[in-house]
């Protein structure tokens, strides 16, 4: 069979490590033929993904922590300078301190909300800022979300009301980049073994729950969410933006 994103472009920044969803993401990209830019947090992961880059294939790797607006306008400078046209990027970056993922949401703190807000909802709307520019003959830009942004999911908390703003913002950044044939999309991935997902108190008690409720009776696999990442990433998602695509083995169709 082709490769779907045969000399395709690609930026994939939350890259973290091998069970990253960034991860599975990039590998599937690869797989696909396209040529992949990664990012990273900071020095602290520079190693790791390094290391990852070099087994993927990456072609670059660039430093960005999205709370520094000197790291996303680097970004953009770097992308412009490259004079290649980029074809698609994904975000998937999310943070909220621990005790906000383990409390009662009404105890979440001023600087606890912003901080989640910040790092997992406006770093999109910067982000698109940046490469919008890049994607001379349009793109696809894609990020990822969770059930928690619309319904109470115990311990979510102020992720889920960072997610509602998040897919939100989806919609409203499809709408002015669609006129540049630009795509803007989430994928809201069922609950998968993460280390963000580590610091969700009882999270493999929601792990457990949905592979019992599911439709498909089990959780879905980062290769499934990757694999829908390529389609919005290339031609067969042409059709598609502004839209949340539940990768979630069902779970989010069931009621009692
Ligand atoms: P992960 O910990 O592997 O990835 C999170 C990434 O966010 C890390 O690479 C981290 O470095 C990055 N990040 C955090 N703060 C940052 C900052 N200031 N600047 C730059 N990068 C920063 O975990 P993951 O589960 O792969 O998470 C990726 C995305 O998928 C997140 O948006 C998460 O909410 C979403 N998601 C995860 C699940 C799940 O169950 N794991 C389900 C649905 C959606």
């Amino acid at each position: 069979m082709s490769q779907l994103l045969k000399d395709k472009n690609t930026l994939v920044l939350g890259l973290a490590n091998r069970w990253s969803i960034a991860y599975a993401i990039s590998k599937a990209f690869r797989r696909e033929g396209a040529n992949l830019i990664l990012t990273y947090q900071g020095d602290r992961q520079k190693d790791t993904v390094e290391e990852l880059a070099e087994e993927l294939g990456a072609s670059r790797i660039l430093s960005c922590d999205v709370t520094q607006e000197a790291d996303i306008r680097h970004l953009s400078e770097i992308l412009l300078a490259e004079g290649e046209q980029l074809d698609a990027v994904v975000h998937s970056i999310a943070f909220a301190n621990r005790e906000d993922l383990a409390r009662p949401f009404s105890d979440t703190s001023r600087e606890g909300f912003l901080l989640a807000h910040e790092v997992s909802c406006y770093s999109l709307v910067a982000v698109a800022r940046a490469v919008a520019p890049a994607m001379v003959a349009g793109g696809s830009i894609m990020t990822l979300s969770y059930l928690g942004s619309q319904r109470v999911i115990t311990n979510y908390n102020v992720m889920g009301v960072a997610k509602a703003a998040l897919e939100a913002s989806v919609r409203y950044l499809a709408a002015d980049l669609g006129p540049k044939n630009i795509r803007v999309n989430a994928i809201s991935a069922g609950p998968i073994k993460t280390a963000s997902a580590r610091g969700i108190k009882d999270f493999s008690t929601i792990l457990e729950f949905v592979a019992e409720k599911a439709p498909l009776r089990r959780n879905a696999e980062p290769a499934e969410v990757a694999d829908t990442a390529v389609f919005l990433a290339g031609n067969l998602g042409r059709g598609v933006t502004g839209n949340v695509i539940y990768v979630d083995a069902g779970y989010q169709i069931m009621g009692y």
